[in-house]
């Protein structure tokens, strides 16, 4: 039997639903169930896949192609279960089904109404590909009391009334703010934001709260009394130093036991949490640091890097130190005097990425990586930058460039209009849509016999990795490239896309068209992570 965890969030947008929900399931799995976690988001867009990384943050690719939310992110991060399509939606999707159908004439005439084809929607998309889960943990994105939310919370009451209360419980994420004027915690906010859900006609069974201190018994108390909840549920959530140690503090306040008991399950066996508090250890507690520079666009936001930034992290905890991570604008890099500001580092690393902005100072910074053999990582963008260096300045093409940046004469990366998929060919032209149409989701990549990736992938033939880019290395320039020693390591098994570069007698410099980011895990860092940040360990010995 399926149960059903919906997880909402009341006064202040950012208290960490997803990672919330994240952890949650982290601690069911560590009990032995099996969880599935998904989010609805109520925004208008079909998803996030045209929106802007200072707006929304990464947009979190799935093996099965689907862009999403980053709190996807933080799920797979937790639970190591590859999230799907199917786990997440919009009210854009929504509608877009509905509207679809309705033009069909599948309504037959009806008037076609929030209540109850929306809300239908909507709990057909929750109960949907849930099989053999113990427990689905659903997020609803937004704060309570969002007009665009509205729907979702009503149809997640009436799932609740038709599953029954042993098959849904209701957590809801607040804030109690400290004011320091008056010295006190405030709970208003939080009865507020529970009041708003009962008007709607949620009760919550569980109430967590988000604050920077302890909140006292008498506090708790109150807030249980207005809140409508018995005083073991509510849980504060108190901030932590990384966000790995979210589970043990849960557990320790005994999220996971209301949770259970809340269901009626009260004789589940305790979780077994020694691979969190390893993880803790390692990452509180580094043997040594090292420096990585992310070379990028979007510097300003880290959300725009979350998974990256979280794989950098499990490359240190790999090896057991620190990555402190300067994330730098390329702008900066487009005038040669800056660059001196990269040749202590470490490591440098550039992200994937849109647009020609910085285009320049990623290539400026490729060169200084390969001529100063500081250790190299570039990520789909990162690595076309990359190579579009090494044809000019290793190969002598002149004027080699990207076609997706207006003006260019030689496009040694550039639009491939035709690839092969499991499936069948795919095509794309200069007209697509932006949306959903490029190269999106888990493609899988021959590693050439002898060569570093190779080794990394435990000696693998074929691997599987996740996309989502537009442009490709063109191949008619593998010959002229591979002269340089630019090794072309990592191949589509039709042998048609350049998947991974590597150069001979580098330290380490390798360049993926993939987001390897999107895979690696605290308690499974990524081999090309842990491996690049093994690099970086050896050059601070050097430097
Ligand atoms: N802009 C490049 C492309 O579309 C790279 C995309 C990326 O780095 N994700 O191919």
């Amino acid at each position: 039997m399926t149960r059903f965890i919906f997880v909402t969030g009341g006064v202040v947008s950012s208290l960490g639903k997803g990672l919330a929900a994240a952890a949650l399931g982290a601690l069911l799995q560590a009990r032995g169930y099996k969880v599935r976690l998904r989010k609805l988001d109520p925004y208008l867009n079909v998803d996030p896949g045209t929106m802007s990384p200072y707006q929304h943050g990464e947009v979190y690719v799935t093996d099965d192609g689907a862009e999403t939310d980053l709190d996807l992110g933080h799920y797979e991060r937790f639970t190591g279960v590859p999230a799907r399509q199917s786990d997440n939606i919009t009210t854009g999707r929504i509608y877009g089904g509905i509207i679809a159908a309705e033009r069909r004439g599948d309504y037959l005439g009806a008037t076609v109404q929030v209540i109850p084809h929306v809300t239908d929607a909507i709990n057909e998309f929750i109960l949907a590909d849930t099989e053999g889960n113990d427990f689905v943990l659903c997020e609803i994105g937004g704060t309570v009391g969002d007009i665009e939310g509205q729907p979702f919370l009503e149809a997640i009451r009436q799932l609740s009334n038709e599953l029954g209360r042993d098959r849904a419980v209701f957590v809801h994420l607040t804030l109690v703010p400290y004011i320091p004027s008056a010295g006190e915690l405030k709970t208003k906010p939080t009865q507020h934001s529970v009041k708003e859900l009962r008007s709607i006609g949620i009760q919550p069974d569980i109430v967590v709260c988000r604050c920077d201190r302890e909140i006292p018994e008498s506090e708790r108390k109150k807030i249980a009394l207005f809140c409508n909840v018995r005083l073991e549920q509510v849980v504060p959530a108190l901030d932590v130093s990384t966000i790995y140690e979210v589970p043990l503090r849960y557990h320790e306040q005994g999220l996971d036991d209301v949770v259970l008991r809340a269901f009626g399950l009260d004789d589940a066996p305790p979780p077994d949490l020694s691979v969190w508090e390893e993880i803790v250890e390692r990452v509180r507690a580094p043997e040594g640091e090292v420096t990585i520079a992310i070379v990028g666009k979007y510097t300003g936001l880290q959300d725009a890097y979350k998974s990256l930034g979280e794989a950098l992290v499990h490359g240190g905890i790999a090896n057991r130190v620190r990555p402190e991570l300067l994330w730098i604008d390329s702008e900066v890099f487009e005038t040669e005097a800056s660059l001196h500001q990269l040749e202590g580092v470490h490591g440098i690393l550039v992200p994937g990425g849109f647009g020609e902005r910085g285009a320049e100072g990623k290539i400026n910074a490729a060169r200084l990586a390969r001529e100063k053999g500081i250790p190299y990582f570039g990520i789909c963008l990162g690595m076309q930058m990359a190579v579009i260096e090494a044809a000019r300045n290793l190969a002598g093409i002149d004027g080699a460039g990207s076609s997706e940046f207006p003006g260019c004469r030689v496009p040694v990366v550039g639009l491939m209009t035709e690839w092969q998929t499991e499936g069948g060919r795919a095509v794309r032209s200069a007209g697509d849509d932006l949306g959903g149409t490029m190269r999106l989701g888990e493609y899988p990549c021959d590693l050439a016999d002898g060569s570093l990736v190779r080794s990394l992938y435990g000696g693998a033939e074929r691997i599987f990795e996740r996309h989502r880019h537009r442009y490709e290395i063109n191949i008619g320039h593998r010959e002229a490239l591979e002269a340089t020693g630019m090794w072309f390591s990592g191949m589509s098994p039709d042998g048609a896309l350049p998947e991974i570069v590597e150069l001979k007698g580098h330290p380490w410099f390798v360049g993926v068209q993939f987001h390897p980011e999107l895979k690696s895990k605290p308690f499974d860092p990524h081999p090309l992570f842990a491996s690049f940040i093994d690099a970086a360990v050896r050059q601070s010995r050097l430097v």
